[in-house]
């Protein structure tokens, strides 16, 4: 039979990870008005907001205030936050299907890719993933000791998250007391003693992946500059004539502008290095990072690049791969292993009926925080026509009153989004009185305890 959607009995649908993406694809459900809907958007994590508050630079606070229109959308009546609460275990898939007519996932990318060289596991060799989770307050990374002994990092990739990592990395406390970075990596990045950082891009500033305003805070930076190396960003006049993207252009006038800056003699340097590869780190005797070995390249017709067999040692003590996110499988969900992201067409999950997924989880991990946007909106529209044309097998069980009971009878303490403003009130005060944006709480057991009465 197929189901009518009328206001006491909506369309339901489970939205999984409550990212930019899971907000975008609610957004986009409450503001048609072709069929009454209810939304329940789930975390696994007790804060929603995903890479707006877990990822995004803590001195890239205008980015965050996307966060005042995600919470119009979180406290509409037709929508329930539900955090900390783990698809898999805490709500199966099965739980899922019988629960809401349709399920989307917007789980995001939580893993990174490898570079594949010898030398990856030694200590002090780690994804910028998980430095950005660690300087951010991620819960999963609030109990890792970060000493910052290394006095030169190499950072690999040249994107935005690769220049996030490395200008936290060179930034004074007193820039840093103004973002809303966690107090644990506040106080371990004061006490660090990195002087020199080498942003590694194995192609050539042209096929660089910053964008130019991240590029440009290089040169205004309190205690330092960045250094680029006149020969490495020589372009030819056919390199020059073929560079049609105006982004790419602005980059490689900011770059030409660093080359030429006299050296100021600040205390820490970010070289910005191109046509260098990394080929192995080493091992200083005891299992840590040592240096790391690069090769310089060449372009080849296609642009790739191409190992010379010139070799050069960076004297780093610390490495971090930023080459990109990578999404993880979910439980009972089909993935497509090769590109990292759920197997889809369009947003419908391949070979299943009712299921549906948007953003990096869908399309892989590029884009700012408005491209989601519309990726969630274009999911949705598939998900709505297949609601209206009869398609979506129904819910068995369609209530709010069957998801409470499911989880409380499975001993979930589900944390809701008036748990959260509670949280959100009391981290901005603590925030306030030291004269800071926010003060986060990283520590899972302590969010917990911050509770609507
Ligand atoms: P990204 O933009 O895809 O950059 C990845 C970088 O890694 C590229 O430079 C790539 O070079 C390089 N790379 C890949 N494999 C490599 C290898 N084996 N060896 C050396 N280099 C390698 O990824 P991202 O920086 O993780 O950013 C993800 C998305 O988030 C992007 O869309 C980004 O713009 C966005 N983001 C935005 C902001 C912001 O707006 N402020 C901040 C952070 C992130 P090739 O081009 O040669 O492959």
């Amino acid at each position: 039979m197929t189901q009518t959607y009328i206001p006491e009995r909506p369309l339901r649908v489970a939205v999984i990870g409550s990212g930019p993406s899971g907000i975008f694809a609610t957004e986009a459900l409450l503001k048609q008005t072709d069929l009454p809907a209810q939304v329940d958007v789930y975390d696994r994590l007790p804060t929603p907001y995903g890479l707006v508050r877990y990822g995004v630079a803590p001195d890239h606070l205008t980015i965050k205030s996307v966060t005042r229109g995600f919470e119009k959308t979180l406290g509409d009546p037709r929508v329930r936050f539900l955090g900390n609460v783990e698809f898999g275990t805490d709500l199966t898939h099965e739980d899922a299907l019988t629960h809401y007519d349709a399920v989307l996932y917007t789980v995001g990318a939580s893993s990174d890719r490898r570079l594949g060289i010898p030398g990856e596991d030694l200590t002090g060799s780690m994804s910028a993933t998980e430095f950005v989770a660690w300087y951010n307050g991620h819960p999963d990374a609030a109990a890792r000791e970060m000493v910052l002994s290394a006095s030169g990092v190499a950072v690999v990739g040249v994107g935005n998250v690769a220049l996030d990592v490395s200008r936290i990395l060179v930034k004074t406390a007193q820039e840093l007391h103004e973002s809303d970075i966690a107090a644990h990596a506040l106080t371990a990045l004061d006490a660090s003693h990195v002087q020199d950082v080498w942003v590694l891009g194995r192609r050539g500033p042209a096929q660089a992946a910053f964008t130019t305003k991240e590029l440009r805070e290089f040169g205004e930076l309190h205690a330092a500059e960045p250094v680029v190396k006149p020969e490495e960003i020589a372009l030819s006049e056919a390199e020059e004539a073929a560079i049609t993207d105006n982004t790419k252009k602005k980059n490689v006038e900011v770059l030409r502008d660093f080359a030429s800056r006299e050296a100021e003699g600040k205390a820490r340097r970010v070289h910005l290095r191109f046509l260098v590869s990394p080929v192995e780190i080493l091992d200083d005797g005891q299992g840590r990072v040592g240096g790391l070995k690069v090769e310089r390249n060449r372009l080849d017709e296609n642009g790739n690049a191409v190992g010379t067999g010139e070799f050069e040692v960076l004297p780093v003590q610390m490495v971090l791969r930023s080459v990109g996110y990578r999404g993880v499988a979910l439980p009972g969900v089909p993935f497509d292993e090769k590109r990292g992201v759920i197997a889809n067409d369009e947003g419908r999950v391949v070979g299943r009926v009712g299921e549906y997924t948007a953003g990096w989880i869908k399309r892989g991990p590029s884009g700012v925080v408005g491209t989601n946007r519309k990726d969630a909106t274009d999911t949705v529209a598939h998900l709505l026509a297949d609601a209206k044309d009869g398609k979506l097998p129904g819910a068995a069980h369609p209530t709010r009153e069957a998801v409470d009971a499911l989880l409380r009878g499975k001993g979930v303490q589900v944390y809701s989004f008036h748990d959260w403003q509670v949280l959100d009130a009391h981290e901005l005060a603590e925030g306030q009185a030291q004269g800071r944006p926010r003060a986060k709480v990283v520590h899972r057991d302590l969010m917990l305890g911050h509770r609507k009465g």
